[in-house]
């Protein structure tokens, strides 16, 4: 018997969904950031065995108000979280208000999948705090198993991929056993960029930063990349420039050991930054991006 399906993971901005996957598939495929919307794009996550394909599928945040254009194309991405798949996953971390989640609670009531609750990050909690917290989704009856984990400290994740299995349809497998992931490198070249911009700059020049890799060409030795990043405005172009080139130097430096590690390959990597002007809410543009 072989077992495959698609797992898919959904929850509000910053609770820990691409902690999650990471951490169930062994890999850092999904950048991560303390960063409310880091993620944007709908990534999967592949976890293979001799006779089971497990596919993740790590999603944008749930966003209550969009306010961009950008913020709609994510939306849509969670709004197909919700239709396909074989078992749903909401995330949720202590403290969340429910009803932010209320929507989301009863488009998961109509589903005819098995229900997965994962309260995440309970290193953070002391034990008599965990209790009421599980009867409470207990109580709801909406979910078929409640699962407290910590993905950071990978506490009960096992747990969780025992049921899975469980859960798991009979099914040959959906990709190559070999293939971690739906995404071709320069997805996550762009990703681990962009991701080093989420880490360095405050406010809004993250959000209004898209990384384009124009090249990407693989000799025997070396990888040698070539990646643009578009802001919004001439001055955050300045910004991420910074003082003598020192902002882009830092981002390079530390995008380029990121990328040797992820690729095992020596990798020579060139940056520019350029601005197109108001690209979040321009969809032309949004496409040309990939949204
Ligand atoms: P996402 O927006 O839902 O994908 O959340 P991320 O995976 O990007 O995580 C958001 C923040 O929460 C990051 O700073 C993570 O390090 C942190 N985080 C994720 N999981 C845990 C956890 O189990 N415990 C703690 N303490 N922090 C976590
Ligand atoms: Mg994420």
């Amino acid at each position: 018997m072989h077992q495959s399906g698609f797992v898919n993971i959904i929850g509000r901005p910053n609770v820990g969904k691409s902690t999650l996957m990471n951490a169930l598939v062994g890999e850092k495929l999904s950048i991560i950031t303390p960063k409310a919307q880091t993620t944007r794009h709908r990534i999967f996550g592949i976890l293979n065995g001799e006779d089971f394909q497990i596919v993740f599928s790590d999603s944008p945040g749930i966003i209550i108000k969009p306010v961009s254009g950008l913020h709609e194309a994510m939306m849509k991405t969670v709004e197909s979280s919700f239709k396909d798949g074989d078992i749903i996953m909401l995330i949720t971390e202590p403290g969340e208000p429910i009803q932010q989640l209320e929507e989301a609670l009863n488009k998961i009531k109509s589903l005819e999948i098995p229900k997965y609750l994962v309260l995440n990050k309970i290193d953070k909690l002391k034990k008599e705090e965990l209790l009421p917290l599980l009867k409470h989704w207990d109580d709801q009856k909406i979910f078929d198993h409640v699962f407290p984990v910590s993905a950071l400290k990978k506490r009960n994740t096992d747990e969780l991929l025992r049921q899975i299995l469980k859960d798991l349809p009979e099914n040959p497998a959906w990709y190559p056993k070999d293939q971690l992931t739906d995404r071709p490198e320069r997805f996550f070249v762009s990703e681990i960029i962009r991701e080093k911009i989420f880490i360095h700059y405050k406010q809004e020049i993250p959000y209004s930063c898209e990384i384009v890799t124009e090249a990407f060409e693989e000799e025997e030795k070396i990888i040698r990349i070539h990646s643009i990043i578009y802001t919004e405005r001439e001055s955050q172009k300045n910004i991420i420039i910074g003082k003598k080139g020192s902002g882009i130097k830092r981002i390079g430096t530390e995008a380029r050991k990121d990328m040797e590690r992820f690729f095992e390959k020596k990798i020579y990597l060139e940056l520019f930054v350029k601005v197109k002007e108001k690209w979040r809410d321009n969809p032309n543009q949004l496409r040309q991006f990939g949204y």
